[in-house]
């Protein structure tokens, strides 16, 4: 059976750009859940961690480095089916390609800089959602 969490970030550029507000908005009108949030700019340290299965990518050190650029949001949202949804709900990788009305491809401006981070699988996400948060910054 598939869960019903995914963790979610949004990435710096769309947070300098004023987009938390329209993305979150995007995330409760498709019916998700937050049951935990928090606003927050990761260390190079942790963006390495954070993005670990990724360090033999041509991309990762460009990637954590802009990910530990400024200010993000990580949530953990709610939904049945909730990985899969939610990537259906952001859109392609890049934003170019991403289909009409999906957050990448309204508020996503390059490969890199494509506004938000879902999680791929049940799994990750319960890793991801401990990455960032607690027992007790959750609600149940
Ligand atoms: P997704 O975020 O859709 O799960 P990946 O897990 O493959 O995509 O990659 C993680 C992040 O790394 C992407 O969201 C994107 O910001 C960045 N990225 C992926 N592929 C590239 C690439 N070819 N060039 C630059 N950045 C990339
Ligand atoms: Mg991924």
């Amino acid at each position: 059976m598939s869960g019903n969490k995914t963790l979610t970030m949004i990435k710096p550029f769309a947070v300098q750009k004023a987009y938390i507000g329209p993305i979150l908005a995007k995330i409760n009108e498709a019916g998700f859940k937050i049951i935990a949030m928090k606003y927050l700019q990761l260390s190079l340290e942790q963006a390495k961690s954070f993005y670990e299965v990724h360090k033999e990518r041509p991309f990762y050190n460009d990637l954590v480095t802009f990910m530990s650029s400024g200010p993000i949001i990580a949530a953990i949202l709610e939904k049945d089916n909730a990985v899969e949804e939610y990537r259906k709900l952001i859109g392609a990788t890049d934003p170019a390609k991403s289909a009409q009305g999906t957050i990448r491809a309204l508020y996503g401006t390059s490969l890199e800089k494509n506004a938000v981070h879902g999680s791929d699988s049940d799994e990750n996400a319960i890793i991801e959602s401990d990455f960032f948060f607690s027992k007790i910054e959750r609600l149940f």
